[in-house]
Order: C-alpha cells, then structure tokens, then sequence
C-alpha cells in the first residue's frame, strides 16, 4: 500500500454491516489497467487483494477498495466494442429491452458504466430515449461521437436524483460489468430507487460466483471486481433496499455471469429460475467458508502449476508469448510473480496499450501483429474468455505448430 492509509481489512460487510471472513490472500497488487510507461519512475500504487464472504447476507467481497478515481479516469483503456462478439452480444441485449421492457410511452433507458456505447448505440437507433453514465472519459468521447447521450459522472443516489429530476423515471436501468466495480452500493440502490419507475426493471450482468469457484477462475477477482454475485447475496441485497430478485440467467460471457433482474418488491411475480438457483447454490453450499476455503486451495494449485510449467518451458528455450493485456492478467502474473524473463511479451488489440508495460510485473505489450513475426512456441491466454473468438482468428498458429497454454479451470496445452 502506498498511499490513502488502506492498509488494515474491512471487518465488516459493505451491504449489511454483518461480519466478514476473509478466505483468499491475492497478494499485494497493482491497479489492474494501470499500464507503465517504459522508463517512467512514478512510483506504482499497490493494494492488498484479500477477499472475504459476510456471514450475514453471504455477500463476496474485496476487504480492501481502491480510490475510485485511480480506476476509472479519462486513460482508462478498454474499450468494449472492441470484440466483434461483445458487439453482437450487446445489440442483442438492446434488441431484447426494446421488444419487452421498453414498448411503453416514451420509453428510457439508463446504463450505468455505458463505455464505448456498445449497447446504447441500438437503443440510440431505434430513436428510444437513453442516457449513459461513464466517468472514464476516454470511452465516454467515443459513445459521444456515435451520437449517444452520456454524463460523464458516476452512477450515485446524488447524481441518480438529478436525472430524475429533470428526466423523469427510467423503465429500465441496465448495467453490464460495470455494478460489481461499485463498493458504494447502497448509494446506488438508492439512486435506483429515485429513477426507476414504479414498473421498471433493474438489470444487471456480471461474473457469477458460481462459475468463478467451479472454474476456479480466480483471476476474475482484481480492483474492479469489488462485488462476486451469487443470486443468494443479491436476494438478500434486493431485500434490503425495498427491491426483488424477479429473473436469473447465466450468461456465457466473461467466463461466466448471470444477469440479475430486479424490481420493486410485489411488482413482478419471480420467475422459477431464482427459485432454482438460490437452490442449487444452497446444494453446493456455494457461500460456505468452507467451499470458499477449497477454492482458495485450487488457487494455490493452479498458481504453483502455472510457475513450474513456464519455467520448465524457459529451461527448455522455448518462448512464450501472452495474448491479451487483460485487467484479468494483472491478478495472474502479480500473485504468480511471472515477469518477461517467463513471458517475452503480450500481444494486444488496444492501440492504447501498446509500447506500454503490463502493471506491476512490467512485462511489454506489443500489437497483434507481433504475435506472428514470428510466432512463439507457446501462447498464454489471458483473454480465456473470448477463447472461442481467438482461436479462430489465429488458426494459422496452432497450423505452424503453436500450442496454446491455459490455466482455467487447471493449467492445461492446447
Ligand atoms: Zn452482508
């Protein structure tokens, strides 16, 4: 810890004020899309990444936050439009909102972390009313330029109260990847309780703990990602501020999420698949410290095999390359110590990144293109969630011989 005097754990949960248990110790770790500039000597900001689950609402959370400002800031690079299949993915989402929730009188729309705009640009087509909250400037300007509504401001009760005011109510008020970076949540349950209108929904999407512990995917867990939701934390959460937990869906994206939907308590009657889920989470005993002990284990595990496969393959002279700078990646290589004498370099699609060195390990990041010239022996894939995407794309690797080398839900070649 350098700085902000955040240096004991929290002991008590940021929902409900019950007691937390810590389970996982990630280590000291850096801003997970903090890039370094080769031969800058600012000092890099690190953080205690250490994580526990409240006894009382059985929510997951980081015992430590990080200033919001030093995440979400006009250099924040990702951009989510980015992969062709996250744009596919989002005008689907868009396309679902406008054939159900949003078929009203003067239907709105608000999404909470809106990026790039890769999900209101449908809405924005269909001429429905939106408006986007993004604080990160950088992506917010590129939703701009495509003609989208956007306040450059974090989603709070304040900033909520003011779109109320001078809007009127959403009917829908979505977020995707974006509600679990948030440790203020009751602000913003009180923000969505001030502009959703008395029918609306609240939906949102993001890594689901479920999948995180059954795929030990450990590295969905870094600076952004506060909250992992399981549909028990988030039912006990919906209660809490007035809401219910009306509809559950797993989503394949991102490793694994479930899209949460929300409305006013009594307003909308839940769907048997919250019912079911709540079950099977209490079948696998999913928020017991005990299973969340075993994961901690498998961590260990994957982390000590990840270390002796890449120093096996340096013994032998083979090189090994990253593929994708992913916020992910930080969690990986800082708690497994893997710097460039283990990977040469990460190739990465973001023009914003390249030339720069990955946070805390320093390893450098190169363009696309510099993955084939020429190819490495082995690709480690950092961007796992998009693997289906990438794969595809880079057929003529594994053709000339490649391997890709893979570390959920163990460390495996490919
Ligand atoms: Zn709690």
């Amino acid at each position: 810890m350098t700085d902000d005097g955040n240096t004991r754990p929290r002991a008590t949960c940021r929902v409900c004020g019950d007691g937390l248990e810590q389970f996982l110790d990630l280590g000291e770790q850096p801003i997970s899309q903090a890039f370094v500039e080769p031969g800058a000597d600012a000092e890099e900001f690190f953080f205690p990444l250490v994580v526990g689950v409240c006894t009382g609402c059985a929510m997951v959370q980081l015992l430590h936050d990080v200033p919001r400002d030093r995440m979400f800031h006009h250099d924040y690079p990702f951009y989510s439009s980015s992969s062709q299949a996250m744009q596919e993915y989002f005008a689907g989402v868009a396309r679902e909102f406008l054939d159900t929730d949003l078929t009203g009188d003067r239907p709105f729309l608000v999404e909470i972390g809106c990026n790039d705009g890769v999900l209101l640009r449908t809405i924005k087509d269909a001429g429905v009313r939106h408006l986007g909250f993004e604080p990160s400037g950088g992506v917010a300007d590129v939703a701009r330029a495509r003609g989208i509504r956007v306040r450059g401001d974090f989603f709070e009760e304040r900033t909520a109260k003011e779109v109320c005011a001078a809007e009127g109510t959403a009917d829908v008020i979505y977020s995707a990847n974006t509600l679990c970076h948030i440790p203020y949540l009751d602000s913003v349950f009180r923000g969505v309780d001030a502009l959703l209108a008395p029918d609306g929904v609240f939906v949102f999407e993001d890594p689901y703990l479920g999948d995180v512990v059954a795929q030990t995917s450990f590295d969905q867990i870094y600076d952004e990602h506060f909250y992992l939701w399981s549909a028990e934390s988030v039912q006990a959460t919906a209660r809490r501020f007035g809401f219910e937990l009306v509809d559950v869906r797993r989503l394949p994206v991102h490793g694994g999420e479930v899209r949460f939907t929300l409305a006013r308590a009594g307003r909308r009657t839940p769907t048997p698949a919250v019912a079911a889920l709540v079950a099977e989470e209490r079948q696998r005993r999913l928020s017991s410290i005990d299973t969340l002990r075993g994961f901690a284990a498998n961590v260990a595990r994957v982390r000590d095999d990840l270390v002796r496969t890449l120093t096996d393959l340096r013994e032998r002279g083979r090189r090994v390359v990253g593929y994708g700078a992913t916020a992910k990646s930080a969690t990986v290589l800082n708690l497994c110590g893997i710097g460039p004498d283990l990977v040469e370099f990460i190739c990465d699609t973001t023009p914003d990144k390249h030339g720069k060195l990955t946070p805390g390990q320093h390893i450098p990041i190169r363009p696309a293109e510099a993955f084939a010239d020429p190819y490495p022996d082995y690709a480690l894939l950092f961007a796992w969630n998009h693997a289906a995407e990438i794969m595809a794309k880079e057929r003529a690797f594994t053709a000339s011989g490649g391997r890709w080398l893979r570390y959920v839900p163990d460390v495996h070649v490919v």
